[in-house]
């Protein structure tokens, strides 16, 4: 096993990792920057350091000192969490030559899988279903035109390098065609450096739905079954849940042992995900994640797999805890991300939580960072904590969740709950009959 692992991250997933390694009696370390000094997972940790002032780049970003730190603790292993350095295949190139293990997949994995064209590509060759689209970059208009009218308007322009829904734009139309793409290329060379563009079929009316997959690194690997995140807001994600209410137990098996087979022949490490858009009974592959995601505990509501503990399980070359055969899946999960923001606008609230109360009870899981006296420091992103619910059904999941969500007081800064009220009353969202159109059609009609 692992000795002592640091956690190179903040926030809700900071204790998250931290519990999973207090659960295995593996020491931790925190690292923090100078607005973070009374967070939760700081006085949690057995020991922590501070990496720099409030910006990111200079504290979570900073990968000198976050090695010099594993130097100065004694830490052997290194967590990312999500966001940050979770994805930055040159940390984990700099950590293997520190020989410290990074608990992840390979930085060559990481790498494919951040270049979407690339990631595209394997996943094809790998037998994932993708969406019809150019076969790599599209450098001539003329070209693009042609592949556009071969798989048919509308097309969507898609960064090579993008990320948080940047550098995309749609072309309904070929009069559309060449001003998306000059608008893709210039976004996507000013965000990413890297004005790389891929034409996709554009897909009017799909659902967002991804399968969490865990390989072990030499050949193994199996699927958790898959999470629905269609309910978004500008391309994040907003309120996810497993099982999708959209698929049967049939297409499920299939797509989970296409995603599992594929891992395997990858020789994947560790935890990933796979995202589809799902339209018309078709699956079509958009990207891979390769790190735990936000939204990872309805996996582990409906499975009883702690993520956390399997991923540090495999990255101290134990292997995976279960088989394929072994896992069953329990009822239904619902997981609502807690900003702190306006409820109307969405804009940043940070400030002093004055009052906080969290719901309890069968099937209810609090993940949060914050506590009462908290203040919410303006630098970073604004999810204060996720609420998880079980239940047997999603009918009694939705009745559980109505419930929790009237017990929860968070005073002092305005924050999305009220949305999350009104949603688990609406019968489009207790039907499960939703898109990745229609929050933001649900926003537009109400205000
Ligand atoms: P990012 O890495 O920037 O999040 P993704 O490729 O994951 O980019 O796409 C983000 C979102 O953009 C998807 O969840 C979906 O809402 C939309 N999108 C991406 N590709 C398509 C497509 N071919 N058709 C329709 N919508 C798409």
């Amino acid at each position: 096993m692992v000795k002592k692992v640091l956690i190179a991250n903040r926030g809700e997933i900071a204790l998250r990792v931290l519990r999973a390694c207090k659960e295995l009696g593996i020491p931790t370390v925190a690292v923090h920057s100078t607005a973070d000094n009374t967070a939760m997972h700081v006085r949690l940790a057995d020991e922590s350091v501070c990496i720099g002032p409030p910006p990111a780049r200079d504290s979570y970003l900073n990968i000198p000192q976050i090695v010099a730190a594993c130097e100065v603790s004694g830490a052997d292993a290194v967590h990312p969490g999500y966001g940050f350095l979770s994805e930055n295949a040159r940390f984990a190139d700099i950590l293997d030559a520190h020989k410290i293990t990074f608990i992840g997949p390979t930085a060559e994995h990481i790498r494919i899988m951040g270049d979407k064209i690339e990631a595209k590509r394997t996943a094809k060759r790998l037998g994932i279903p993708v969406v019809p689209g150019s076969a790599g970059a599209v450098t001539d208009d003329g070209e693009a035109a042609r592949i556009a009218e071969e798989i048919g308007y509308p097309v969507i322009v898609k960064a090579s390098a993008g990320g948080g829904g940047r550098g995309m734009k749609v072309a309904k139309t070929a009069q559309d065609l060449s001003m998306a793409l000059s608008t893709a290329r210039s976004e996507a060379g000013a965000a990413f450096g890297d004005d790389a563009v891929y034409l996709e079929k554009y897909l009017e009316k799909p659902r967002h739905i991804e399968v969490q997959v865990f390989g072990d690194g030499a050949g193994n690997a199996i699927h958790l079954g898959e999470r629905d995140c269609s309910l978004q807001r500008r391309h994040q994600k907003v309120w996810e849940e497993a099982s999708s209410p959209a698929l049967d137990q049939e297409q499920r098996d299939r797509i989970g042992m296409i995603c599992a087979n594929a891992i395997a022949k990858l020789g994947y490490r560790g935890a990933g995900t796979i995202e589809f858009l799902y339209e018309n009974g078709e699956f079509y592959f958009i990207e891979m994640n390769t790190r735990l995601q936000v939204e990872h505990p309805v996996t582990e509501a409906i499975t009883g797999l702690d993520l956390v503990h399997e991923q540090i399980r495999v990255a101290s070359g134990q292997g995976l805890s279960v088989t394929q055969a072994d896992i069953q899946f329990a009822g239904h999960a619902i997981e609502c991300r807690i900003n702190a923001e306006d409820p109307e606008t969405f804009a940043p609230s940070p400030g002093r939580i004055t009052h906080y109360h969290m719901p309890g009870g069968l099937g209810v899981r609090v993940d949060s960072g914050v506590y009462q006296g908290y203040s919410i420091p303006p630098f970073y992103d604004s999810l204060i904590g996720k609420l998880i619910v079980h239940g047997r059904t999603r009918t009694e999941c939705m009745m559980r969740l109505r419930r929790a969500l009237d017990e929860i007081v968070v005073d002092g800064v305005k924050t999305t709950l009220p949305l999350f009220r009104d949603l688990v009353d609406n019968p489009d969202v207790a039907r499960g009959d939703y898109n990745i159109h229609w929050l933001e059609k649900y926003l537009a009609r109400r205000s």
